[in-house]
């Protein structure tokens, strides 16, 4: 297992993901546990999933605006108060210098202990999880963990014209990697998550059977992690960035 640090130790956690939603499949059960745990967790979402839904009826300019609502609504059946949005346009996504200023800046705000960030390589096992905007946001949050945000001369703008300090991020937490190291338990919790991916009405609800299709996954994460059977866990790979 990862040397990974205790959440008391955790003051703040910044969640970092290109398409609202993406949090809660990879990881609400686990946010769930930090903020009952007293962890202030913040949301930065890259895009507004305006290239997301099913219902051709609902107005395309109509779908930033519903997504976003959609996220903050999720956010707070985890205990998520603080959702931001970058506006960047869904299936679009780079890693560009643009990108990565956008996260430092963030990262210097909010000043995390702990960064959750999707994974920048493809899934060859399962194609949905290496979206180009995953890998993109990915590749981007770890730039701006290493170097940017601690960099005092990486975009010198964010210090000179918005009196951001040089911020260091002790643990970055992958999600949907090919090589989890680390499980969360998230058994108690999997309503929570649940009730945060209902709140994403546009994207899950035409899904059927939610709860029984995640609960299979989460349990062969169990599995792995070498939980008793009738356990549900999230993985991640976890870093130690300090
Ligand atoms: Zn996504």
């Amino acid at each position: 297992m990862a040397g990974v640090l205790d959440d008391a130790e955790i003051a703040r956690a910044l969640s970092i993901t290109a398409h609202p939603d993406d949090v809660d499949f990879a990881a609400a059960g686990t946010v769930a546990r930090w903020t009952e745990a007293g962890i202030e967790v913040v949301y930065c979402v890259v895009t507004d999933g305006d290239a997301g839904g099913f219902d051709e009826d609902v107005p395309r300019g109509d779908m930033p605006a519903l997504r976003r609502a959609e996220q903050v609504a999720a956010a707070k059946c985890v205990g998520v108060q603080d959702v931001r949005f970058l506006g960047y346009p869904d299936g679009r996504v780079e890693a560009t210098l643009d990108l990565r200023r956008d996260l430092a800046r963030v990262i210097r705000q909010v000043r995390p202990d702990r960064v959750l960030c999707p994974s920048p390589e493809r899934s060859y096992a399962r194609i949905g999880i290496g979206h180009p905007d995953h890998r993109a946001v990915g590749s981007a949050a770890l730039d701006a963990v290493y170097p940017d945000a601690r960099n005092p001369f990486a975009f010198p703008e964010l210090r000179e014209r918005e009196s951001l300090a040089p911020w260091i991020v002790r643990e970055v937490w992958i999600a949907g990697g090919a090589e989890p190291n680390h499980y969360v338990d998230v058994t108690d919790t999997f309503p929570r998550k649940i009730a945060a991916l209902r709140a994403h009405e546009s994207q899950t609800g035409q899904m059927e059977d939610l709860p029984g299709r995640l609960k299979g996954r989460l349990a062969l994460m169990a599995g792995q992690a070498g939980l008793p059977e009738d356990r549900l866990a999230e993985g991640f790979r976890v870093l130690d960035t300090a």
